[in-house]
């Protein structure tokens, strides 16, 4: 720690160089060098082990790793929607790295667990969830779609956490969800076949007229479903399914109900957006991601129920060297995947106390209308075509000249250096995907892209 003064403060001062030169549009967006070139330009080989790093060369690969790095604070960043780290995040991210609590239980990180409870306890107070309701909070969305899977199936089969899976179980969900339900379902052991896919409309959406027919259809195959999954909104084009229209039919056919809202549960802070999820107090569980639209750094998720008791019986575990039982209620680590792991929810919070809620209504607002405005720039030309009007900050989009490989297309793009959207596909067809992440992204920027993805696709 003797040399934390030094090395703090310098290494700081390059990282707000950085951040400052990003935001002004500064370098490419992300360097395009392979893996083995990024290796030597790191000069790994011969640090890693070597203990001759000196401030000097620790600022300059501070350095070089910044440049090297995708810039998500660049205006020109708009591919995985990942944020663009806010002040109080960082903050939190010291504070912890400085402290190193861990909340697995409540005696060895007090104040962070007393963080965590009371942002996840915003976050139920959000959907409509705080008196009844329970959270925990974990790395990732993809975790916590797991985590609500776990307690979705144990509501179905009371005994499946101590005696495994009975035959029969399957998930429904539309082919549009995250990959990360994918994965929840093989490591559940029922296999990603026990997807039963819902039927969609042209663009992706859950087609809710259908989907009572594909329960009724399961049940009498002798199959159960554990949950019916739904998009808030879905990562590849962020739209939304119909949140109260397919909370009505699950409760009516008696099936849990869980809203991936990783991205989108951040409309909860706009009265503007908040029809969005209309009807998300009715679903069972959610996941909300912090480090997407609430600016924090990676990773940070609330898993959140509206039955406090699903949470409560969700790892039934036997680990009496770890939980007392009169201390058990405030002990977070039984309800997590994880043993150790981050106090996530300061992150959140610091934002929060920081910015306000306002804050964050704003920023989210501010983003969701961004993809408005490429939308009407896309409407003003007839070179380009986006299939939907955006409802939140991401928009696919295809220039119609093009005939050749989208990947190429791309490439020619980020190779320009100035911009860096992701690419997916709506049914079979190829698009560029804009997730407009950044606070520095404007009209200009927006008008910009496609100026820059009709020249590279015409050299
Ligand atoms: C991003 C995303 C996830 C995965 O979350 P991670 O935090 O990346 O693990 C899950 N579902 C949806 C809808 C997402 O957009």
């Amino acid at each position: 720690m003797d040399d934390l003064k030094t090395v703090g403060e310098a290494v700081f001062a390059e990282l707000l160089r950085h951040v400052d030169a990003a935001r002004a549009g500064a370098g490419p967006v992300v360097g395009r060098d392979g893996i083995d070139a990024v290796a030597k330009e790191l000069d790994l080989q011969r640090r890693i082990g070597g203990g001759s790093m000196d401030l000097p060369g620790l600022l300059s690969f501070v350095r070089t790793y910044c440049d090297i790095s995708a810039d998500l604070h660049h205006p020109g960043y708009m591919a995985h929607q990942i944020a663009p780290s806010d002040t109080p995040g960082i903050v939190a991210d010291m504070l912890q790295s400085v402290t190193n609590n861990i909340p697995l239980i409540y005696e060895l990180a007090p104040a962070a667990s007393a963080v965590d409870r009371a942002v996840y306890t915003w976050m139920l107070d959000k959907i409509g969830w705080a008196g009844t309701g329970a959270g925990t909070l974990t790395n990732g969305g993809s975790l916590g779609n797991l985590i609500a899977l776990v307690a979705a199936r144990s509501s179905v089969v009371r005994d499946a956490f101590r005696d495994g899976n009975p035959p029969g179980l399957v998930v429904l969900a539309p082919p549009t969800s995250h990959y990360s339900l994918r994965k929840a379902v093989a490591v559940m052991g029922l296999g990603e076949q026990a997807i039963r896919p819902l039927p969609i409309d042209e663009v992706g959406r859950i087609d809710v007229r259908r989907v009572p027919e594909v329960i009724d259809e399961v049940r009498r195959r002798g199959e159960r479903p554990i949950a019916l999954v739904a998009n808030a909104c879905a990562t590849a084009t962020g739209l939304y399914d119909r949140i109260g229209e397919l909370a009505d039919v699950c409760a009516a056919r008696d099936v849990w109900f869980h809203v991936d809202g990783a991205h989108g549960a951040c409309a909860l802070l706009s009265p503007k957006l908040r029809g969005l999820l209309d009807g998300v107090e009715r679903a069972d569980s959610a996941t909300w991601d912090g480090h997407k639209m609430l600016r924090t750094s990676a990773l940070c998720t609330g898993v959140l129920f509206r039955d406090r008791a699903a949470l409560a019986e969700l790892f039934r575990q036997d680990a009496s060297y770890l939980y007392q039982e009169e201390a058990a209620a405030v002990d977070p680590g039984q309800y997590t995947f994880e043993t150790s792991k981050a106090p996530l929810g300061l992150k959140i919070f610091l934002t929060l106390a920081w910015r306000g809620e306002d804050g964050l209504r704003e920023y989210v607002e501010r983003q969701y209308e961004k993809a408005g405005v490429l939308w009407e720039l896309i409407q003003e030309r007839d070179d380009f075509e986006a299939p939907y009007r955006p409802q939140s900050n991401i928009l696919c989009f295809r220039y119609l000249p093009w005939q050749g490989d989208l990947e190429a297309l791309r490439g020619r793009l980020i190779d320009a250096g100035e911009f860096y959207p992701s690419s997916t596909k709506i049914g079979d067809r190829p698009y560029l995907r804009a997730a407009l992440m950044s606070p520095a992204t404007d009209r200009e920027t927006l008008a910009g892209l496609l100026d820059a993805v009709a020249r590279v696709a015409n050299v």
